[in-house]
């Protein structure tokens, strides 16, 4: 399929990530006292945004030199690649203390990603969700999963080094298998008690070690919802930065039979026909709801329901 084909939120990031460059620490801290490069920064998990002419907002993005100043050292910055020739880093930040009535005012405010994702441009959106999963990942792997010794950025963040055993650690993408099983001229959803009422999804579950992505899917619709696999076809995935997922879409054709939810996952499932699904997705369908287009489910359920 073309790489354009279909484009979830968080996925299309633009920069050229320079992988190669990226490994000389000189090209590195060039790059970061070069005046025409910028930072986009984050703290707690909240990137910094502001409104854009026209509506909407989009990354505050301030000089690379003065995130070097705030960062303290190497561990709280991340080269994120180049935007045509300029340089682009991000500065993670954390503590009570709010930057945008600190040191960082007037330049800004900060903002749940999720809460924010649908307000900014695609390429925006992007951008800070990979920010965002680098730096979850450098908040959950700060020790040497080999002994245990304090590891250090290296390659403008991209990878941790252990000074004493030398292992070298690399960013995880956890992937996840998210499907919308049909059967004919319908489809099965989901819901999970602890969701809004009337609120209903995909299925989904972590891919596990030695399964394909495929027999993962049949896996998981086989546990949640006792049905039986026939075929799975591939819609699109999605990065997920929370902490650092990635969501592969399928769309899967299952057996007759009839569906039980786990009542561990899911307390219920429910069948839709195609257009209930088009009138659910649209937002119109009286005592049931779906995720909103951030998700890749809203895009499964919608794809589905409107070939
Ligand atoms: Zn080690």
């Amino acid at each position: 399929m073309p790489l354009t084909a279909f484009t979830n939120v968080f996925a299309g990031n633009p920069l050229d990530r320079s992988s190669y460059a990226r490994s000389k620490p000189d090209w590195v801290a060039e790059k970061l006292a070069d005046p025409a490069s910028l930072a986009l920064v984050i703290w707690n998990g909240k990137p910094m945004v502001e409104k854009r002419e026209g509506g909407g907002s989009q990354i505050a993005y301030v000089r690379a030199a003065m995130a070097g100043e705030l960062s303290d050292g190497a561990e709280r910055l991340l080269f994120m690649g180049l935007w045509k020739e300029t340089a682009v880093f991000a500065l993670d930040l954390e503590g009570a203390a709010d930057p945008a009535d600190g040191p960082l005012e007037g330049l800004g405010r900060f903002e749940d990603l999720r809460m924010v994702a649908l307000d900014l441009p695609g390429p925006d959106a992007a951008i800070l969700a990979t920010a965002k999963a680098m730096f979850e990942w450098r908040r959950r792997h700060r020790f040497c999963a080999v002994c245990g010794h304090a590891s250090e950025a290296s390659e403008g963040g991209w990878k941790r080094v252990c000074p004493s055993c030398k292992a070298e650690h690399f960013p995880r993408t956890d992937p996840v298998v998210i499907m919308l099983p049909t059967r004919g001229e319908t489809c099965l959803l989901g819901r999970q008690a602890a969701w809004p009422k009337g609120t209903y999804s995909a299925l989904a579950g972590f891919l596990e070690p030695g399964e394909s992505i495929e027999e993962a899917c049949a896996r998981e619709i086989w546990e949640e919802s006792g049905l039986r696999t026939a075929s799975v076809r591939y819609h699109s995935t999605q990065p997920w930065p929370y902490p650092s997922s990635l969501m592969i879409g399928l769309i899967a054709e299952v057996e007759d039979g009839e569906a039980t939810p786990d009542q561990t996952e899911l307390e219920e499932v429910r069948w839709f026909t195609r257009e209930e699904a088009r009138t659910l997705v649209n937002g119109g369908l009286p005592g049931a709801r779906a995720p909103g287009g951030l998700a890749i489910a809203h895009q499964l359920i919608k794809a589905w329901a409107e070939a």
